[in-house]
């Protein structure tokens, strides 16, 4: 090469970026900013994310350095560029590479899946486009990423696209740099992409295309049960108006009240049947595409067996064209579900005809394979801010950003391979890769088989995806939890976490509060805690590495053991049998003289009577006490009507008693249940509500004795908004800063990030 003639004013530089920048468009606009100001260069995907070669007048390369993070577009974010300068070249124009895919993925985001974007949306409506009701339409902004990405970088050739060749015009679309698909590595048109395709599970009416969407439409207003295939999984449609076709639906999936999602075709429509604020609508209206549980109008006509007792109804928008399409078409929102029984998961590609056929009465199918299975995400608003409840599609692989800041803090950084495996429902598993800190999608509750496979499979699948090995296996302490037996036997070391530890770190990471202790309030069902006693109602003092309980709840015995969970009215009756001595005062309709009597057996011998301090359980307790829900079909249900028909505008609370036992701050819930027996003459929601203000009474007394931390929220208690709202004002009004439930889920959705926090901050110790 012969030397270039340097002149003055000319410069060179190599750029690193990180952050989302692979699937999300940002090579195509790093090349429109330098046509725009004549830089010339190259823009290309590595395994760290993008690097960018720039070359030109100084000046200009200076004002690209400037604006480049600045003008970067919606969904691409950048998290950290370093700048290098290089050897002149004397190159002219500037080109996007594509990348060969080389070994293990390091820094690179795998970039998630995005809903229809509104330039495609208007695309697919607009009879003169070309894309026109074309269902597989995207383009840099929108469409399925990680659920069809086999290998990074995020190039057409590592996704399940490479078996549909483009046609001319959408490689000349692809190639052209001023098209807004230029390089938008999934998209496809009606002459090269996917195909849609309809059958009957009925009868033998089949098509495809553009009869297929309008034959789904046609079961749909009859009332059947359609299944679509979406970006990824199947789901299950069925019209939300129809309270038969609702029940039916139920009947065929084994889920008895558990709340159904309504899938509205615009944000008009969903104004029709939920309030709608601005937060409310923006956090539908955005990529990631959730469901928002949101407050239900009173005059919706959606069927009340969607949310059963609840005052909130899950709603989302169309996640891709065809669902948008197939809408449009409809006179009423449609339940969308996922295609499953019971807890198994959601079905992909492996669905056999048979699976769909006991569940649904017609298929809308298609031919754009789904590599990875993945649920909806599901956010609730609580005083405007977002907290996601189900952290699935659009927000997972969640980057766990605040986590790699504090290794990379603490000097040279562990290696890869560690795998924190979460809890034994709502599981997700986190990575460590060595040089990534994320936390994968929901996968759902270890206890069957078919999702204990599924969970094994897509473990091993994430791991492949980062280009990691599992190294070390970090797991709940309790010892039958599926995924802590898995890793014993595993072969690899397994590091073991208490369960409310978990909880505490998962906030900690959230709140970058990594670095001292923090109050926290870990509050859910039940987990072991040490010396093999039941925890769930605890206030840790924590860091990573070490905690201490400073508070909790008396236990309350569960007389049955897990049958107390399914049915309220014994955890009722045991804590009426505590507070009085007899359960003369339980208020006992629909519950015989007899088992009663057996229930006062239990808890006068101990005999199959485990106790825990879970204010999950309490809560049952209450709800039973106050609404007689002496029943549940699924873990929360009896919280969720308590929450639901609280009175908001009522701030009295029912007294508490916390007392100092052996250091710790015990509430003592006694006087809580004789203050509510005595208040008979109140109507239910205020009850319900002085019940939530009592809660907030002990946290804040809590807090009163803990001057110095901050405080955090944690454990799946902190979904119920009204609670969250009453703690968090409660601890605010005394001058605490609180860390509320944000984009890690409360839930043991979020275990598995502080399982891995707490690894890390191990490591870090050790060192
Ligand atoms: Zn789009
Ligand atoms: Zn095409």
């Amino acid at each position: 090469m012969s030397a270039p003639i340097a002149k003055p004013c000319r410069l060179a530089h190599r750029l690193r970026v990180f952050g989302d920048v692979q699937g999300v468009g940002f090579r195509p606009y790093v090349k429109r900013l330098a046509d725009e100001l004549g830089v010339s260069g190259c823009v290309g995907n590595d395994r760290d994310g993008v690097y960018i070669e720039l070359e030109g007048d100084a000046a200009r390369i200076d004002v690209l350095l400037r604006r480049l993070p600045r003008e970067v577009p919606c969904p691409a974010r950048i998290e950290t560029m370093e700048v290098q300068p290089i050897q002149c070249s004397e190159r002219v124009g500037f080109s996007i590479e594509s990348t060969q895919a080389s070994a293990g993925a390091r820094r690179a985001r795998i970039p998630r899946d995005r809903g229809l974007c509104a330039a495609c949306r208007r695309e697919i409506h607009d009879s003169h486009d070309r894309r026109h009701r074309y269902p597989f339409t995207s383009c840099v902004v929108c469409g399925p990423r990680y659920t069809v990405l086999a290998r990074m970088p995020y190039e057409r050739a590592g996704t399940v696209m490479t078996q549909f060749p483009m046609c001319s015009r959408c490689s000349g679309e692809f190639q052209n740099p001023t098209d807004r698909r230029h390089h938008a590595e999934v998209m496809a048109c009606a002459a090269c992409g996917p195909e849609v395709s309809f059958q009957s599970l009925c009868d033998s009416k089949a098509s495809v295309g553009e009869e297929a969407i309008r034959f789904a439409v046609d079961a749909l207003i009859q009332g059947q049960i359609v299944a679509l295939k979406g970006i990824g999984g199947f789901q299950l449609l069925v019209r939300a108006d129809d309270s038969e076709a609702v029940a039916g639906l139920r009947a065929r999936k084994q889920r008895p009240s558990k709340p159904l999602a309504v899938m509205v075709r615009s944000l008009d429509e969903a104004s029709q049947h939920v309030h709608l604020g601005s937060a409310e609508s923006e956090a539908l209206a955005c990529a990631e595409n959730p469901i928002v549980l949101l407050p239900r109008r009173s005059e919706s006509t959606i069927a009340l067996e969607v949310s059963p007792h609840l005052n909130h109804i899950g709603v989302l928008l169309p996640t891709t064209p065809l669902h948008s399409l197939l809408l449009e078409n409809l006179p009423f929102p449609v339940v969308a579900t996922s295609c499953n029984r019971g807890e198994e998961p959601i079905l992909g590609e492996e669905a056999t005809s048979k699976d769909i056929a006991d569940l649904a009465d017609a298929v809308l199918d298609h031919n754009r394979p789904i590599l990875r299975r993945l649920d909806d995400s599901v956010v609730r608003l609580i005083d405007g801010r977002k907290s996601v409840i189900r952290l699935a599609r659009g927000y997972a692989p969640l980057p766990l950003t605040n986590l790699e800041r504090w290794v990379g803090r603490k000097g040279e950084a562990p290696g890869g391979g560690l795998i924190a495996l979460g809890g034994q429902q709502k599981n997700a598993v986190a990575l460590w890769t060595g040089a990534q800190a994320v936390l994968g999608p929901h996968i759902g509750d270890l206890e069957g088989n078919r999702t204990f496979a599924a969970w094994r499979d897509h473990l091993l699948e994430l791991s492949k995806l980062y280009g990691t090995e599992p190294r070390v296996m970090i797991a709940d302490a309790h010892p039958d939890y599926a995924a802590t037996r898995w890793a014993e036997d595993s072969g690899l070391p397994v590091e073991k976490v208490f369960h409310h530890h978990a909880h505490a770190a998962a906030a900690m990471v959230e709140h970058d509060l990594l670095d001292r202790p923090v109050l926290a309030l870990t509050w859910d069902g039940t987990g072991l805690g040490p010396g093999g006693v039941l925890w769930g109602g605890e206030c840790l003092r924590a860091t990573l590495t070490d905690f201490e309980r400073i508070s909790t709840l008396r236990p309350i015995p569960l007389p049955g053991g897990d049958a107390a969970i399914r049915e309220p009215w014994r955890i009722a009756a045991a804590l009426i049998w505590e507070s009085f001595g007899n359960v003369r005062g339980f208020p006992s309709s629909n519950i015989s003289a007899k088992q009663i009597q057996g229930v006062v057996r239990l808890l006068e011998t101990g005999v199959q009577c485990p106790r825990a301090s879970s204010l999950g359980r309490l809560f049952d307790g209450f709800a039973c006490l106050i609404l007689g829900a002496n029943t549940v079909t699924y873990e929360g249900e009896a919280a969720a009507w308590l929450e639901a028909i609280a009175d908001p505008t009522v701030q009295e609370a029912y007294p508490i008693a916390v007392e100092k036992i052996a250091g710790v701050l015990v509430w003592d819930w006694r006087p809580t249940v004789k203050a509510l027996i005595a208040d008979q003459g109140s109507s239910a929601s205020s009850r319900a509500a002085r019940f939530h203000n009592s809660i907030a009474d002990w946290a804040r007394t809590v807090a009163i004795a803990y001057p110095d931390e901050d405080v955090v929220c944690s454990g799946g208690c902190f979904q119920n908004a009204l609670l969250t709202q009453r703690v968090c004002h409660a601890l605010e009004s005394i001058g605490k800063r609180v860390g509320r439930p944000g984009l890690i889920p409360v839930n043991d959705g979020g275990l598995a990030a502080g399982q891995l926090a707490i690894a890390l901050g191990r490591w870090a110790k050790n060192r």
